[in-house]
Formats: structure tokens, sequence, C-alpha cells
């Protein structure tokens, strides 16, 4: 068994559970690519088991801090087993449902969605990657699904040296698959979809969309960074009367309009406009367009905090925008999946688009990744989906609605606020 010794000092994040070791934290030591290693501090003291990877900056990624634990095919099923127990526990409204989020699971590296009875996984670490055949075995045993698809394909692979790979690693056969999400179905196809194939990760915040639709009779809703129609669907569902889907990707806003067709909603109410987001708010802005609800859920502007101060520039802007063009009492679901933005900046940043846009409103919720996708406490890194849902109220602007939809959501708070 090879050693790391780590330097004098950087022990701590490890004694505090934190998976990670630097490799600036690294005195001495080397091993294969994936190789199960010692984690020692300077003065040879045991502090985790991990797998080694001599490109990335992670140079080890933590399996247990447990001395007496063998990494070996036992540890991977106990730690699966783990997994899909807490899964069970949570009960998610749907057939698509993250079983592995990596870290958070004490596997780093590792993501596993289950669609249906298909698996749809990445290993994204030079761990993962040395056990992925023992992982298949024991993810396609335990939870008896008969496929794994495997989608390794995202950048962070290269970070570890890793080439991309991608098809069926356990059974074969055609790649698109049906979900059910809250009663709706939805198609997604494992080898050419986003990720694993779909952003199970907003589960909860569709439904909770398709709910204020319904409660506020929201009627127009415009869906960006709409991917194959998620949040179309829940507005469709709500009652919504036409939805206008915007995003960059002409496959994807194919599969949305299957997906509308799929629910049996006319076509007619669901429009996908292929277009870069920035630019579309803008002339919709110039026409004098409104909407009653919009969603803004874009791609990660910031991966790591590096990015962050870019990514708030980006982000306030397509906010500014979409306040902009909300009617009077209109609701906004905005998102950052940024890893770099935490929730109190997108607070803030949320906060300075509206004050550029001449709009206030209530925070009807905060919104996170479904539970599926847990963040642990020694783990903060984990969190990186959060949103607000606002109620705009827009006193001042000449569309203004006394009594109207903000109206309402105040008083409803207040009833709320009266009973505890
Ligand atoms: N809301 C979706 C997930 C959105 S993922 C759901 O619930 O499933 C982000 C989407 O943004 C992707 O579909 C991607 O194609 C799209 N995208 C990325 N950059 C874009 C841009 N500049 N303009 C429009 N769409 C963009």
């Amino acid at each position: 068994m090879k050693t790391i010794r780590l330097l004098e000092g950087k022990e701590r994040s490890l004694l505090r559970r934190h998976p990670w070791v630097f490799e600036g934290s690294v005195a001495k030591g080397r091993a294969d690519p994936g190789e199960t290693v010692r984690v020692e501090s300077h003065d040879g003291r045991f502090l985790a088991w991990g797998a080694y990877s001599g490109t990335s900056r992670i140079r080890v990624r933590a399996w247990s801090f447990d001395e007496a634990e063998r990494i070996d095919h036992a540890f991977f099923k106990r730690r699966i087993d783990a997994a899909l127990a807490l899964r069970r526990r949570l009960a998610p409204a749907s057939s698509g449902v993250r079983l592995v989020h990596g870290e958070a699971d004490g596997l780093p590296g590792l993501v596993v969605d289950r669609y249906g009875d298909t698996l749809s996984a990445q290993f994204l670490a030079a761990g993962t990657e040395r056990w992925k055949q023992a992982l298949a075995d024991i993810l396609v045993e335990r939870t008896g699904c008969a496929r794994l698809y495997e989608r390794s394909d995202s950048g962070v692979r290269g970070l570890e040296g890793l080439e991309p790979v991608t098809g069926w690693l356990r059974g074969e056969g055609g790649t698109e698959v049906t979900i059910d999400e809250h009663g709706w179905s939805l198609t997604l196809d494992v080898a050419t979809g986003h990720k694993t194939g779909f952003y199970l990760d907003q589960r909860d915040s569709r439904a909770a969309f398709a709910r204020w639709v319904r409660h506020y009779g929201l009627q127009d809703v415009l869906n960006c960074y709409s991917y194959t129609g998620g949040f179309a669907v829940a507005a469709l569902a709500g009652g919504a009367a036409r939805v206008t889907n915007v995003d960059s990707s002409a496959p994807a806003l194919e599969r949305l309009a299957a997906n509308v067709a799929l629910n049996g909603f006319d076509a007619a109410r669901s429009t996908a406009v292929d277009a870069d987001v920035n630019a579309f708010l803008r002339a919709a802005l110039k026409q004098g367009r409104r909407f009653d609800a919009i969603v803004l859920d874009p791609p990660k502007f910031a991966p790591t905090a590096a990015h962050a101060e870019r990514a708030a520039r980006a982000y306030k802007d397509i906010n500014r925008l979409a306040l902009q063009l909300l009617a009077p009492g209109g609701l906004l679901l905005t998102f950052s999946c940024s890893g770099g933005i935490g929730a109190e900046l997108f607070h803030k940043i949320v906060a300075g688009a509206a004050i550029d846009a001449g709009v206030d409103g209530a925070i009807l919720a905060r919104l996170e990744g479904a539970p599926d996708h847990p963040t642990t406490l020694t783990f903060p890194e984990g969190e990186y989906l959060k949103g607000l849902a606002i109620l705009a109220s827009s006193p001042g602007s000449p569309g203004a609605r006394p009594g109207g939809l903000a109206a309402k959501a105040l008083e409803e708070q207040r009833g709320i606020g009266d009973a505890g």
C-alpha cells in the first residue's frame, strides 16, 4: 500500500472529513492513477484512504476516514447500498432519480441517475475509473436495472488525464427512455442528452412552478434555457395559456415539442425559439412584450469561485432583462447552478438586477436542488444549485394593478406570519 504524506498543518481539512487533498498539501508520495493510497499527516498519523490522481489538482479523493476499512468490492457495495437506502427514504415523485451524487454519497467522481429501468452513469475521476467494472456490476445487481449507459464525456475527466468514453457498459438497446415526473411523461436520450440525459435536480422546482402558475392564474409564460421542456410541461400542466421556450440547442427544442405533445397539450400553446437567451430578451423588450411568468435556468456561468465576478455580471444582466419583461405582479423563477456563486451572492445579484430594472418583489421561496442530490455538512462545494421565486410588485409603474397578484402574495405571507 502506497502512502501520501502531507505537509505540516495540511491535515486539517481531512480531519474535518472534507474529502479532497490538493496537490499543494502533499509533501511526498505518488501512486498509479486511481490506486488506493493511505494518506497520513506530516508525523505519520492515519487520515484517510483515498484514490490517487497524478494529473488532477485534487491529488487524492478520500474513500474512507476509517483506518479499519478496506477499499474493496465489498466497500463499494456498502456505499452503493447506503446511497440506495437514502433514495428509498426520500421517495422522489418520479421514476427518474439520482442514485449516486459523488462526494455526498461517499463516492467522489461517481454520478448515477436512474431513468426507469435504465441507469446512466458518469465516471469522472481516476478512482471511479479504476473501479468502473466492479461499480457497474454492483449497480446492476443492487438496483435490478439490466442496463447501464456510460456518459463519461464530461470535460472534468480531462483534468484527471482521462479520455471521454460513452456507450453501454451493461445491457444494450435503444437509448431513448421515458420517465414519469409528477404524473407527466418526459422523454430523454441517455446517449445524446446533456450530462446523463436530463436535469433531475430541478424536479421539485418544476412541481412548485406548476402549482404557482395555477394558484396565481399565470397565462403567458417565458421559459428561458428550456432544454427539453421540463418547465414547459409544468407550466402547461399548471394551466398556462401559452409558453414561449428559448434554447440554443435545436435537438433539445425538438424533444421539447415531443414532450409537450406526449402529455396531450395542444402544440399551439407552446412555441420553441432557437436563440441566445440574452439576445432574445433584448429583442422582446424592444418589441414591448410582457410575460406573467419567466423561468431563467441558465447553464453554469461560474464553475469555480475564480469565475465569480464575470459570472455575476452575466447573471445580473439576464435577471435585469427578465424583470423588465415581467408583467406587474408576475412571477420570476431564477436559478444559478454555479458552484462558484453562493446563495447569498446570488440573492445580492438578483437584488441588484431588480433595482436596475425598477422592480421590487416578494421572495415567495428559496429553491435548491431536489433532495436526491444531497448536500452534506462536510462538503459545501456540493451545494451548486440555488434559486429564487420572486413575485414582482411594481406599484410605481404605469401598468401596476393594486390588489393584483403581488398583493395576493403579500396577503398570503401575512397569513403565514399570523399563523406562526
Ligand atoms: N430548465 C431545464 C434545464 C436547463 S439546462 C430543465 O428543467 O430541464 C441549460 C440549457 O441552456 C441547455 O439546454 C442549453 O442548451 C441552454 N443554453 C446554454 N447557453 C445558452 C444560451 N446562451 N442561450 C440559450 N440557451 C442556452
